[in-house]
């Protein structure tokens, strides 16, 4: 059972994340040099091409997200 006011921490994290994962993103694709949070390995930004879509992500696969620019 989740009271309202877990619901509401989950909440708040999650759109934390979200902020945190935005920013990354940025980060990465003006040029900045941002290392992951787990593996502290830089983080990179594949291109989209016909197989995949556009990603950001550590030599490890820890941090890995998927960009949606359709
Ligand atoms: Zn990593």
């Amino acid at each position: 059972m989740i009271d309202a006011a877990s619901l509401k921490a989950i909440e708040k994290a999650s759109k934390d994340s979200f902020f945190k994962q935005r920013n990354l993103i940025k980060q990465v694709l003006a040029g900045k040099k941002v290392l992951c949070p787990t593996c502290n390995k830089p983080i990179v930004f594949s291109a989209p091409n016909k197989d995949k879509v556009g990603a950001v992500h550590c030599a490890l696969g820890c941090t890995d997200i998927e960009l949606d620019m359709s």
